[in-house]
């Protein structure tokens, strides 16, 4: 049974009047400004309830084989005191004993109290946080990096690629490779993916930690 029959049945057997439907209506309408709330489901009611739902975002990093999701160890600016200039957020998974003796520093892993702490297996790539087209991809003082229009309004931004794996125009859905993860190339401190999110029509950085909450982690 379609959803028009359902509800055609509720009016029918009294279930749902229309006095319900009316109230229903009003109450999206107040939800979705510019919308007026009348309660009358018009051309622009009807067109706001069939645009498209809410972008499904995933981390821009596809969790290790045995389950390790990625890390944010460096947070945004507006909550790290330590980089006032810092637009986005800095993700790396956690060694672990039976991990790779992957090098340390100059492009490598970060080494901690004496032992690796935050690393990145070799020739790992981060991949589009939601389905979009590639607006920019390109080399940069900061490595290679591009970014991915999500048709929401905003944009997602990944930064440090050793290499790109798209260019500018391509459709990308959640989950497809955009770069492999590479490093800083201004100190060649540590390889990690630079994350950042922001509005299409203007750079104005948002923390992408808030974004991430609703984000789903793939393996
Ligand atoms: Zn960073």
């Amino acid at each position: 049974m379609g959803a028009d029959e359902y509800n055609q049945g509720q009016l029918d057997s009294g279930d749902l009047s229309i006095t319900d439907v009316t109230k229903m209506v009003e109450s999206w309408q107040r939800l979705n400004p510019p919308l007026a709330v009348d309660g009358y489901a018009g051309p622009n009611t009807i067109a706001s309830l069939n645009q498209e739902p809410e972008i499904v975002k995933i981390w821009p990093l596809l969790s290790l084989p045995d389950g390790r999701v990625p890390v944010i160890t460096s947070g945004f600016y507006t909550e790290n005191d330590s980089r006032p200039t810092h637009k986005g957020v800095d993700m790396f998974f956690k060694w672990i004993a039976k991990d790779p003796d992957v090098k340390v520093g100059n492009c490598g892993a970060i080494m901690r109290n004496g032992k690796r702490r935050w690393w990145y297996p070799d020739g790992y790539v981060a991949v589009a946080a939601a389905n979009g087209v590639v607006m920019t991809a390109g080399d940069t003082r900061s490595g290679w990096r591009c970014w991915v229009d999500h048709g929401n309004g905003e944009r997602t931004g990944y930064f440090h690629g050793a290499s790109l794996l798209v260019k500018e125009g391509d459709k990308v859905e959640a989950g497809d490779p955009v770069i492999v993860v590479g490093c800083n190339p201004k100190n060649y401190n540590a390889k990690h993916l630079h994350f950042e999110v922001s509005p299409v029509d203007r750079y104005a950085p948002k923390n992408p930690r808030v974004w991430l909450k609703d984000a789903n982690y793939r393996g």
